[in-house]
């Protein structure tokens, strides 16, 4: 049985699906993608939508359930602080956890989730296999779902992040200016983070509040000029574990 924070992801997926094609230029730049970066881009979906939930519900449950079987269920929260700490304690990791992504030494293992010249909602999840696990909240989320004796509003708050990555990522350029909805790194925000030439702002994931605190906030009236730096030819490569230091800087 498909569930109602399922059913979210599933539904803001498929709502910008359609927005895009809906719109020729849109969708003609959709469609210009290669063959290859088809593949990875769909790989990357899946990894994000079927490997890491299995990785969480198998491994490090199972796992855990193994070396600690008192633990399972022991931490029992009320639901807004589940759900609080699913959707900003856990973002605010992610913003520093991003910013190390973008370290000298680790940039290669990132580098491939910035080389998407066409941000539509299929670039969402392009990144290697090997770097999903160095994304903290996969391991936390895996810990959180083993130690709550109540899931459902820490899932809600995953399900939300997860929606929000996708709307962040599908190329509307018009977001409202009013709050909530400026409390939110913006998709024409995270299209600045993905620039050639400014990069090293708006990392956060759900809230704008830690690139505010941490003046990395760009924001901007205009989308940027140029998006991604192209890959090498090495895709296999790419999708596995990144791309060689020196060939996408
Ligand atoms: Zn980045
Ligand atoms: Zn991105």
């Amino acid at each position: 049985m498909i569930s109602l924070d399922l059913l979210l992801i599933l539904a803001v997926f498929w709502i910008i699906v359609t927005w895009s094609l809906l719109n020729k230029i849109r969708l003609r730049k959709m469609l210009s993608r290669a063959r290859g970066l088809w593949a990875l881009d769909l790989a990357g979906l899946m990894i994000h939508g079927a490997v890491v939930p299995l990785f969480q519900s198998l491994i490090i449950f199972g796992a855990l359930k193994l070396i600690w079987p008192i633990g399972e269920g022991l931490l029992t929260l009320p639901r807004w602080i589940s759900f609080f700490v699913a959707f900003v304690v856990v973002d605010y990791a992610y913003y520093w956890n991003h910013r190390l992504l973008h370290q000298k030494k680790l940039w290669r293992f990132h580098a491939v989730h910035h080389s998407g010249q066409v941000f539509d909602v299929f670039t969402t999840s392009r990144n290697s296999a090997l770097t999903t696990f160095l994304i903290l909240y996969v391991w936390f989320n895996g810990i959180m779902f083993f130690l709550l004796s109540n899931r459902e509003a820490y899932i809600w708050g995953v399900a939300v992040s997860n929606a929000l990555d996708l709307l962040r990522h599908s190329g509307i350029a018009k977001w409202p200016r009013f709050a909530p909805f400026t409390w939110f790194i913006s998709p024409r925000d995270h299209a600045w983070h993905h620039s050639e030439d400014m990069s090293d702002v708006n990392f956060g994931g759900n809230l704008n509040i830690w690139d505010r605190i941490h003046g990395t906030y760009h924001g901007s009236e205009n989308l940027p000029h140029q998006i991604g730096a192209p890959l090498g030819q090495n895709l296999w490569s790419a999708f596995w574990h990144g791309i060689p230091s020196g060939e996408n800087q």
